[in-house]
């Protein structure tokens, strides 16, 4: 579809990236998929995916690029997708994001922008054990900062480096980080 934006959100965990991601696709008219609630709800259904991920999520660690793609996969074929979407917390790894241009690709898309919700380390940890999930300790937390350093960060510089990246100072109040998201996607 013409002017439908196809977008990534990317940054740590307790970025901020959950509320702005849903902020932004309500802004754009665009659905907002995180992969994160997807399998959070596929373990509350008791559902074989939701068996599948419930350990690896609980440790902290990412689900298999393989697994996600399935997931992923489906999801984007959905018709609330044809149109345009903005995608949290996929893709995490880089052979993810070779799946997803392959997705994208089979259906004559690209990608808009990728945004990047950054900031600093400690303020990251502090706001996860603030207002972290209940059964979160301070090692999963860590776990999951680590995969993020380790397999997620590295996209970064791939998405510079295709010219998408659009990065966004997430150590701000939301209403002010909202604006500078939708500036940084030119529809401010
Ligand atoms: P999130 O809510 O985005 O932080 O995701 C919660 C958990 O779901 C992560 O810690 C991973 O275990 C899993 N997960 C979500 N998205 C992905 C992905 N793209 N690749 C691998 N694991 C994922």
């Amino acid at each position: 579809m013409a002017g439908a934006e196809r977008i990534v959100f990317l940054g740590p965990p307790n970025s901020g990236k959950g509320t702005q991601a849903v902020l932004l696709a309500q802004a754009l008219g665009i659905p907002a998929i995180s992969t994160g609630d997807m399998l959070r709800a596929a373990v509350t259904a008791g559902s074989p995916l939701g068996r599948r991920v419930e350990g690896v999520m609980n440790r902290g660690e990412l689900v298999s690029d393989d697994l996600m793609a399935e997931v992923v996969k489906d999801r984007l074929a959905q018709n609330d997708a044809v149109g345009g979407f903005l995608l949290d917390g996929y893709p995490r790894t880089l052979p993810q994001v070779a799946t997803l241009d392959g997705i994208l690709a089979d259906a004559g898309n690209e990608l808009t922008h990728v945004v990047m919700l950054d900031a600093p380390e400690s303020v990251l940890v502090e706001r996860a054990l603030l207002r972290g999930r209940k059964d979160d300790t301070e090692e999963v937390v860590r776990i999951r900062l680590d995969e993020y350093r380790n397999k997620t960060k590295p996209l970064v510089d791939h998405y510079r480096s295709l010219g998408l990246l659009r990065e966004v100072d997430g150590n701000r109040p939301i209403e002010t980080v909202e604006v500078a998201i939708l500036e940084s996607v030119g529809h401010a």
